[in-house]
């Protein structure tokens, strides 16, 4: 039987839990600086202490896991620290399609997939000279919003931009991409695709806390004029959110043409957990500026399972458990290869 293997940060302990639910053997990878930290938890089987994560492509790392018959469980820390082309190069097999993960990374790649999805997409400013509404400038990857900041026009742009530079967060106007602003209620969208049963499954909603922008609002007017820091999106925590029903029909559908898109663009396709991120405009009209091709930490709000997989399920189903489910089946149908790359 599979044993189910993930770094030390981000979604590890619900994935681990979810997997022990399921009967499989848990492996953390951890750095040794986190080690206090995940040895209180006692459904995490075996702990693989590594300098940095990096080590996962060693010989003896990959053995390790290779012996336990392991499948690795990608995840945002995955994506924010190492390149693409070094994930696509591990040799444990990795539950979903790795390949996707370039497209989450890369800003070109990924506005294309969610223009194939027919998702409404802000637009794009392709030079600071061009600013001409509130823009948000964002950083490549999976930065968890930190250097991200607003701006309304090019000199503020520069001031910012020199700022961030002068911090030693970015080297220049490479680094950071512009998108048109969208006000409205946030939402990130959590679903699970399953290439066994060629069926999406709708895990959930979150909210997301960042930092400092959201202590922005808490800031009278006057003061917040004489403040000269640059907010940040820095991501803290998330909280859950359920949405009106009547808007449940085109989240279904947008999970369903994300799917198909990644089909054509990038074989085997989205497979396994995924999430839309984007903006209730006042219209309700959902506005998409993101994607992650992988389960997303908002979904540790639901270990015990969400409002919508009470639906699905009687019984509690968290992201980390389902993974684990369909690895059993796969296992069961001898269709291993459906569900790793
Ligand atoms: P991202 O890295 O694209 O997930 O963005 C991080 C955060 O920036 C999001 O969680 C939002 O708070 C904010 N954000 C990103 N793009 C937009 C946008 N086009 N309109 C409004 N807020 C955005």
């Amino acid at each position: 039987m599979a044993a189910i293997a993930t770094l030390g940060s981000h979604c590890a302990l619900q994935v681990l839990k979810g997997a022990k639910e399921e009967g499989l053997k848990t492996i953390l990878v951890s750095e040794k600086k986190r080690e206090k930290l995940y040895r209180r938890f006692g459904f995490i089987d075996e702990l693989v202490l590594v300098d940095s994560f990096a080590d996962i492509l060693d010989n003896k790392c990959t053995s390790l896991l290779e012996k336990n018959n392991a499948i690795l469980v990608p995840h945002g820390t995955l994506i924010a620290q190492m390149s693409s082309k070094d994930i696509e190069s591990i040799k444990t097999p990795i539950f979903g399609n790795k390949y996707i993960l370039k497209w989450e990374s890369d800003r070109a790649l990924k506005e294309k997939l969610m223009r194939q999805a027919n998702f409404d997409v802000p637009k794009t400013i392709s030079s600071p000279k061009e600013i001409d509404r509130l823009v948000i400038a964002k950083r490549h990857g999976a930065a968890g919003g930190k250097g991200y900041f607003l701006t309304t026009n090019e000199k503020d742009y520069k001031k910012k931009r020199d700022k961030l530079i002068k911090q030693g967060v970015i080297k220049g106007d490479s680094d950071l991409y512009l998108q048109e602003y969208i006000s409205g209620v946030l939402a990130y969208l959590q679903y699970f695709y399953s290439p066994l049963k060629e069926e999406i499954e709708f895990f959930g909603i979150d909210q997301r806390h960042e930092s400092d922008i959201e202590g922005l609002a808490r800031i009278p007017a006057q003061e917040q004029l004489d403040i000269d820091n640059v907010p940040s999106f820095n991501i803290i925590g998330n909280s859950p959110m359920v949405l009106r029903e009547s808007l449940l029909d085109k989240v279904y559908s947008m999970g369903e043409e994300f799917v198909l898109a990644s089909k054509n663009l990038v074989p085997p396709g989205m497979n396994g957990p995924f999430c839309i991120e984007g903006v209730y405009d006042e219209n309700a009209n959902f506005r998409t500026f993101e994607f992650s091709a992988r389960i997303v930490a908002g979904t540790n709000l639901y270990m015990d399972g969400s409002p919508y997989t009470t639906l699905i399920y009687d019984e509690p189903m968290s992201m980390g458990r389902r993974i684990a489910r369909e690895v059993k089946e796969a296992e069961k149908a001898n269709q291993i290869e459906k569900i790793v790359t």
